[in-house]
C-alpha cells in the first residue's frame, strides 16, 4: 500500500506523460518515479547488447558508465532458446563460419584453431582449408559459442552491468538525451517504473515476435491446438516423442536452414530408433536448379531448396555488395535487397544423402503448392490443402505440421518499436523496418548532443545488410564506438591499444 501522502500512481506513467513524446526532468519527477543517470544504456541483453558493450569496454569506457537492462540473465539465452528448438543443441554446429566471433572482436584465433587444439582435431583444419568444394563450411559447434561468451562476459564486468527489468519506452529528453522506462521484476522495486536518463541509448532487442503462417495461425485460433500445429521456434519435442511411440506423419512448411535441421532431426531419429516416420515437405517456391539475375551472381539449387553457405553474399561484409549498397536510397535499396534474399539453407552433404534415402525409400515426399486451408479431419488428424502451380489440389494428411517459415514479425508489434515510431520521430527504411544512419544511428530520433543507435534484425533495409548475424552485430557495434568515439565518449581505438588488448583478450585478463 502507497503511504497517504503519495497518490496511489506514483512511481508509474501517468497520461500526461504517455501523451507527451519529449519528457523534461520534472515532468518525470512529478510523476514520481525513480531516475537514475548513466551515460550509454544498451536495451535487450542479447547478443547484440552484449557485443556493443563488448567494444566500449575494449575501446576503453568503465563498466560503471553504463547499463544493460534486459529480461534474460545471460547474453545468449534466447539465441540458446530458439537454436535448440529448431533443432541446435550445443553439441550441433551453428550456420555461421569459423572467423564469425562474438566473444572475440579480432576473430582470431577462430573456433576452428580453438576446437582444433580442444578437441585435438587436426581434421577440422583440413576441413576448413578444402571447404567448400572437398567438404561443407566448417562451422562452429553451438556449445564452443556459448562457452567463448561466458568467458568473455566475466572478463568485461557484463553482470555488473546488467540490471533486470522490462523497457516499457524509450523517449527523448528536453535538453538532450533520452528517458529510458523499465519495469522491474516484481518486488525488486518500491515503485512499479524506474528511469534511466542517458544521453546514448542502443536499442538491440531480437526479433518482435514469432510470425505464423495465416492458415496455421487460424487453425490454432480455431481449434485451440497449439500441440499439433507447432513453429520450429518454439517447444515442439512432443512431435518428436510422439513418433518414438507409433508410426506416423509430420508435414514440413518452409525451405530455409531452420526446414533443414527439422528434416535431419526426422531422418536422425527414424535410423536411431527404427521408425516409420512419413514425411510430407511443402514448398511454396519449388527451386529445380541454379538461379539468379546474372550469370556471376547465381545461386544453386534444387530438389526444391535453394543453396547458400551462409545467409549473405561474401562481399556483404566487406566487398562490392558493401561499398554499393552504402550508397543506394529508397527503392534502389530495396530493389537490391530483393535480390540479394529469399529463403535458403547450406549444402550439407549429410542430410543430402539423407534426403536421397527418403525419396527412394518413399517416406520423403516433397511437394509445390500453396497451402489453402488446413483442417481436422474426421479422424481428428490434419489435412492440408495444397495447391500446386499447375492447378492440381492435394490433401495429405499428418498428424502434425511444423510451421519452419517465419521469425520475424512487423516491427511495430514490438512496443520500444511501436512508441519510438509514435513518438521517437523514427522511420520506416525501404523494406518497412528502421531506418538507421550508416553509423547505426536511428534517423529522425536525434536529441541536443544524444543518440540513439539500434542494430539487429529491426534494422534490415539498411545500408549494411548483414545486420541479424554475429559478425553483422559486430560490424554495427564498431560503427558505433567509432561513431562515439568521435562524439568524445571513448577514445578512438588505434593499433596500439588493439594490440594489448587481444593479448589481454587471449591471456583472459581484465580489460
Ligand atoms: C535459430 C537461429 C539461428 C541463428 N544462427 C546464427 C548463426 O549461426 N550465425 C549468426 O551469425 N547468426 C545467427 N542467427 C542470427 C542472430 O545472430 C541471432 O539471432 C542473435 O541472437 C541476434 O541478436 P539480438 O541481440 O538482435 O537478439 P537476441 O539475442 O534475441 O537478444 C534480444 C533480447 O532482447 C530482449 N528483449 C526484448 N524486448 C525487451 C524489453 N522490452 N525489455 C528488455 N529486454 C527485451 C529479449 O528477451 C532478447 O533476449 C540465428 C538466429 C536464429 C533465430
Amino acid at each position: 500500500m502507497a503511504p497517504p501522502h503519495v497518490p496511489a500512481s506514483a512511481g508509474d506513467l501517468t497520461p500526461e506523460l504517455l501523451g507527451t513524446s519529449e519528457w523534461s526532468d520534472q515532468l518525470v519527477a512529478a510523476a514520481g518515479i525513480p531516475m537514475y543517470d548513466i551515460p550509454f544504456l544498451t536495451v535487450g541483453g542479447g547478443m547484440g547488447s552484449f557485443v556493443t558493450l563488448d567494444y566500449l569496454r575494449i575501446y576503453g569506457v568503465p563498466a560503471s558508465q553504463m547499463r544493460v537492462v534486459s529480461n534474460i540473465d545471460t547474453p545468449w539465452q534466447t539465441y540458446e532458446f530458439l537454436t535448440r528448438c529448431s533443432q541446435i543443441p550445443r553439441s550441433e554446429r551453428i550456420r555461421s563460419d569459423s572467423a564469425s566471433r562474438p566473444d572475440n572482436i579480432w576473430g582470431f584465433p577462430s573456433y576452428a584453431l580453438q576446437e582444433t587444439w580442444t578437441d585435438k582435431t587436426p581434421a577440422y583444419l583440413w576441413q576448413l582449408l578444402t571447404e567448400p568444394l572437398l567438404n561443407d563450411y566448417w562451422t562452429p559447434r553451438a556449445g564452443t559459442v556459448f562457452q567463448s561468451l561466458e568467458r568473455e562476459a566475466k572478463r568485461i564486468d557484463y553482470w555488473d552491468m546488467l540490471v533486470k527489468g522490462q523497457v516499457r519506452m524509450v523517449r527523448r529528453r528536453a535538453g538532450g538525451g533520452y528517458f529510458t522506462v523499465v519495469t522491474p521484476p516484481e518486488g525488486s522495486a518500491p515503485t512499479k517504473r524506474v528511469i534511466f536518463r542517458s544521453r546514448f541509448v542502443h536499442i538491440a532487442i531480437g526479433y518482435p515476435g514469432l510470425k505464423f503462417l495465416p492458415d496455421l495461425q487460424e487453425f490454432r485460433t480455431k481449434h485451440g491446438d497449439y500441440q499439433h500445429v507447432v513453429n520450429a521456434y518454439e517447444p515442439h519435442e512432443q512431435v518428436y516423442e510422439f513418433l518414438k511411440t507409433r508410426p506416423g506423419t509430420v508435414v514440413i512448411r518452409g525451405g530455409g536452414i531452420v526446414a533443414s535441421r527439422v528434416l535431419q532431426r526426422l531422418f536422425d531419429d527414424r535410423e536411431k530408433f527404427r521408425l516409420q516416420t512419413q514425411i510430407v515437405h511443402i514448398f511454396r517456391t519449388f527451386v529445380t536448379g541454379s538461379h539468379g539475375p546474372h550469370v556471376w551472381a547465381r545461386r544453386k539449387g534444387g530438389d526444391g531448396w535453394a543453396y547458400q553457405g551462409f545467409n549473405y553474399p561474401k562481399s556483404v561484409w566487406g566487398g562490392q555488395l558493401k561499398a554499393q549498397m552504402r550508397k543506394l536510397e529508397g527503392a534502389e535499396r530495396a530493389a537490391k535487397y530483393k535480390e540479394m534474399g529469399g529463403t535458403n539453407t547450406p549444402y550439407c552433404r549429410r542430410w543430402q544423402e539423407q534426403m536421397r534415402a527418403g525419396r527412394s525409400g518413399g517416406y520423403y515426399h516433397p511437394v509445390q503448392g500453396t497451402v489453402d486451408r488446413v483442417e481436422r479431419g474426421s479422424d481428428g488428424r490434419l489435412v492440408s490443402y495444397v495447391r500446386s502451380s499447375d492447378g492440381i489440389v492435394r490433401e495429405p494428411v499428418a498428424d502434425y505440421i511444423i510451421d519452419c517459415t517465419g521469425l520475424e514479425a512487423d516491427i511495430a508489434e514490438h512496443r520500444i518499436y511501436d512508441d519510438l515510431l509514435r513518438h521517437g520521430g523514427a522511420y520506416r527504411n525501404p523494406v518497412g523496418r528502421l531506418e538507421v544512419e550508416r553509423h547505426f544511428e536511428v534517423k529522425g530520433t536525434a536529441s541536443g548532443d544524444g543518440v540513439l543507435y539500434a542494430s539487429g534484425s529491426a534494422t534490415l533495409g539498411g545500408y549494411f545488410p548483414g545486420v541479424d548475424t554475429f559478425l553483422g552485430l559486430q560490424i554495427a557495434a564498431q560503427e558505433i564506438a567509432d561513431d562515439l568515439a568521435r562524439r568524445g565518449f571513448v577514445r578512438r581505438m588505434g593499433p596500439f591499444r588493439s594490440t594489448s588488448q587481444w593479448f589481454k583478450w587471449a591471456f583472459n585478463s581484465p580489460v
